[in-house]
């Protein structure tokens, strides 16, 4: 376990843009290193899903309950369902050293910046918007309906990119979890996150100086 206390990584991206496959890759190839939080959501189990796993499914009224006993660290409405981050877990990683990485979507995003700064905010979208077409219609789990309504809410998602930390292209996924990897890890070494290390290394030089 690491000393210095984790960064705080949200991830978020269109649907189709992989984001659940970076996830699932990064925890398999640095589980010392991340926690994942698991969210609560209203919606429906898709085939093959576990609870406790992928969400923890809630009726509305368990979900309301849970937010206004602020269990929840964010929370926000997505294509007519809820979905949230649990708050203990998150801040028990934290303190343990992992880096929590939670995968929500925008409104959550920009609601856990305001709440906690620190937070690194990273995009991931497919190369191109046929691509993104692809994959939504590729995975067979979601009506026409649905697909059509993801696509709007991408298109409204392209706005907001920008007030992201960092924008990621998943082209190609080995590629791609490295680099978000690799863009972690680097935040580590800013000054900003640093601040009691600097103070301890002052404090050691101070002695050598005469
Ligand atoms: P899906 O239904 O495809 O699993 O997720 C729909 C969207 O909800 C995705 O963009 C996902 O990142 C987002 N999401 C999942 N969990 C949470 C959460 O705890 N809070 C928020 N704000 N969004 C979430």
């Amino acid at each position: 376990m690491n000393q210095e206390k984790g960064i705080l990584v949200v991830f978020s991206g269109f649907a189709g843009s992989g984001k659940g496959t970076i996830m699932k890759e990064l925890m398999k190839r640095y589980p010392d290193t991340y926690a994942l939080s698991v969210s609560a959501t209203t919606r429906d189990p898709r085939p093959g899903e576990i609870e406790g796993r992928e969400y923890f499914f809630k009726t509305e009224d368990e979900f309301l309950r849970l937010a206004h006993e602020n269990q929840m660290l964010e929370f926000a409405q997505y294509v007519g369902h809820y979905y949230g981050t649990p708050r203990a877990y998150v801040e028990q990683k934290l303190e343990e050293g992992y880096d929590v990485i939670l995968e929500i979507e925008t409104q959550g995003a920009l609601k856990v910046k305001e709440l906690m700064p620190d937070t690194l905010l990273m995009f991931v979208t497919p190369p191109d918007a046929d691509t993104v077409f692809n994959r939504l219609t590729g995975r067979g789990t979601e009506d026409t309906q649905t697909i059509n309504r993801r696509m709007a809410k991408a298109y409204e998602e392209s706005n907001i990119i920008g007030a992201y930390d960092y924008w990621v292209i998943n082209d190609d996924l080995e590629s791609c979890v490295e680099e978000v990897h690799a863009i972690i890890q680097n935040e580590h070494s800013r000054t900003c996150r640093k601040k009691e290390q600097i103070k301890c290394m002052k404090q050691q030089l101070s002695c050598y100086v005469k």
